[in-house]
């Protein structure tokens, strides 16, 4: 089910240059660009990824993280191979440093998708496991077929994109979680390969230019991006470029791929990167992979009392009154009802 890619231009020499991302990658006739399932077949670019999937399930929205985004329901989430970043940490790296096409075994149509969100009593379908926007013609295909069929989709991306195909992407979501991995241009580009100016655009672009509703998680690395200061820096540019209403999702590291020599993530770097995150006046502050009721908790900014209670990815309380604080009436940004 390969299929001609988008975003691209013809060079000389039956060479291709690849505009979706910012790497700008020239590939040779028989070559792929870094990020593996793009490819040049005759002069051409293709998707070998479109409508085949490394694999599928459905999980908890909580699990995305998505925790203003119809919190307690179900998401159908899948992802190919491949990735435009090469995070040092990769969590994911079996499939996104994957180098065998054959592991894209599963076929799928967008409509099958569909047909899968309905039968599993999915409300959402994500693009998630690896990188979303390398697959981005079979993602935006899905997203239509969803929409039409009153799915809601979602991205949970690193947002290194240009921004034309990027607007074209993000207009189709739902719902998106990027992932904003440091606020420091040197570490950007050594733990990933990737600039934070081209994230920071993306996240501008979102907000700006789209409907689609935006969490960031950011993953602390101790001795990594995991300056206080920094994370200060960090959540003030989110209040000035973004506003006070977007979800921030501090997360812990644990020793994984290259990085397997670093500690994880203490519960007091947390919990500071928390309290900045608060006093910089972001609204909706939360810890991830690790338990802690107190930080997963959405508190009202108005009369500060708890709306929804979770624990783990679970919902355990929710007193919202559709988008309202069940106590004192404040409207609660984000999407509660159906
Ligand atoms: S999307 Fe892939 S092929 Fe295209 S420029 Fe980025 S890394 Fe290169």
């Amino acid at each position: 089910m390969r299929q001609k890619a988008k975003w691209w231009e013809a060079l000389e020499g039956a060479k291709v240059r690849c505009r979706l991302c910012p790497r700008g990658c020239v590939i040779a006739e028989g070559g792929r660009g870094f990020c593996f399932i793009r490819k040049n077949e005759g002069g051409k670019l293709i998707s070998e990824a479109y409508g085949r999937i490394s694999g599928m399930a459905a999980d908890p929205i909580e699990k995305k993280p998505l925790f203003h985004f119809y919190p307690g329901s179900r998401v159908l989430s899948f992802g190919t191979i491949g990735c435009n970043l090469n995070c040092q940490c990769c969590q994911n790296w079996h499939i996104s440093r994957a180098k065998d096409i054959r592991i894209l075994r599963e076929e799928v149509t967008p409509e099958a998708v569909v047909e899968t969100a309905i039968k599993t009593g999915c409300k959402t379908v994500a693009f998630t496991y690896n990188e979303p926007l390398i697959f981005a013609e079979f993602a935006m295909d899905t997203a239509r077929a969803c929409r039409e069929a009153g799915i809601k989709t979602a991205a949970v991306t690193a947002g290194y994109v240009n921004p034309e195909p990027g607007k074209e992407f993000f207009s189709l979501m739902d719902a998106s979680n990027v992932d904003l991995k440091g606020f420091n241009e040197k570490f950007y580009l050594s733990h990933t390969g990737a600039h934070l100016k081209n994230i920071l655009e993306t996240l501008e672009l979102i907000h700006r230019e789209t409907s689609a509703w935006l969490e960031l998680t950011t993953l602390l690395i101790p001795g990594k991006n995991d300056d206080l200061m920094e994370i200060k820096n960090m959540c003030e540019w989110i209040r000035e470029h973004l506003g006070t209403d977007v979800p921030v999702h501090f997360s812990a590291f644990h020793p994984d791929y290259n990085m397997t020599e670093v500690p994880p993530t203490s519960l007091k770097t947390l919990n500071q990167a928390y309290e900045i995150g608060l006093s910089a006046g972001l609204k909706f502050v939360y810890t991830g992979n690790v338990w802690e009721k107190p930080r997963e908790t959405t508190f009202c900014p108005s009369c500060k009392k708890p709306v929804i209670v979770r624990n783990g990815f679970e919902v355990e309380r929710n007193e919202l009154q559709n988008n309202r604080c069940g106590f004192c009436q404040a409207v609660i940004p984000g999407y509660f009802s159906s």
